[in-house]
């Protein structure tokens, strides 16, 4: 009995969560005069059971992320009787990518053409076009990874060229810092690289920035793409 008093509990807690940050990109797509809508959240289920994810899809939520392969492949496995929609956002090895094509709709984190063209070779026919972001440096020195601003046209127009791929936008990390100036001046700079690349003729319609501690300011600054972890499911246990 305790059992399923604890777990009912749980789902009451998260499916709270969710509606609560549904409301909050709701009004702040109003304050930032986006349209109603335009901003999806993508639930960040790196380290939780497939269990929180069936809560969370109990609780209308359809999107999920994960970062590590091997754990993401996992779950995408043990949730196949759901149609929930993957996100593949962490750190991408060349020797992965099949894995990632295999089971993933979309992938946040492409940061050198190499990666792309596995991707791409390797995306099964049968399941389209993988949806592809690229990962962008927006904090120079304190961060490794991403492809430099001034390398992302170069790199876009390889990757849009590429079958099997559909190149729809780019995604950011900024460094952690909670001054709200640097982090919308990253924000702005992800925002102005894809505008350039619009300028080149590529049609591209995602922004993938802001994560559970600074969405608001992303959506302001023209996130499409939200990717909450903590602020959904509660902190994460260390490893
Ligand atoms: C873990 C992670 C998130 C979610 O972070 P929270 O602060 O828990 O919301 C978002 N994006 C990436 C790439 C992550 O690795």
């Amino acid at each position: 009995m305790t059992i399923v008093a604890d777990s009912s509990r749980r789902e009451e807690l998260l499916c709270r969560r969710l509606e609560a940050l549904r409301a909050r990109v709701a009004e702040t797509e109003v304050r930032a005069g986006r349209p109603p809508g335009s901003v999806t959240i993508v639930a960040v289920s790196k380290t939780q059971p497939p269990e929180s994810v069936r809560t969370a899809f109990a609780c209308g939520q359809r999107v999920f992320g994960e970062n590590y392969v091997q754990e993401g492949v996992a779950k995408v496995e043990a949730l196949s009787d759901l149609p929930l929609e993957w996100h593949f956002i962490g750190p991408i090895q060349s020797n992965k990518t099949r894995a990632i094509a295999e089971h993933f709709a979309w992938v946040h984190s492409v940061d050198r053409l190499k990666v792309a063209e596995r991707l791409a070779t390797q995306r099964p026919a049968a399941l389209g076009p993988l949806q592809v972001l690229l990962q962008v440096n927006v904090s120079g020195e304190a961060s490794k990874s991403g492809v430099a601003p001034a390398e992302v046209p170069a790199l876009a127009q390889a990757v849009a060229a590429l079958p099997g791929l559909r190149l729809r936008g780019l995604m950011c990390i900024p460094e952690p810092t909670s001054d709200e100036a640097v982090l919308r001046a990253r924000f702005r700079m992800l925002r102005r690289c894809l505008e350039e690349l619009r300028a080149q003729g590529l049609e591209l319609d995602v922004l993938s920035m802001g994560m559970s501690g600074d969405f608001t300011l992303a959506i302001e600054e023209g996130a499409t793409h939200v990717r909450l972890g903590t602020a959904i499911f509660g902190e994460r246990k260390k490893p």
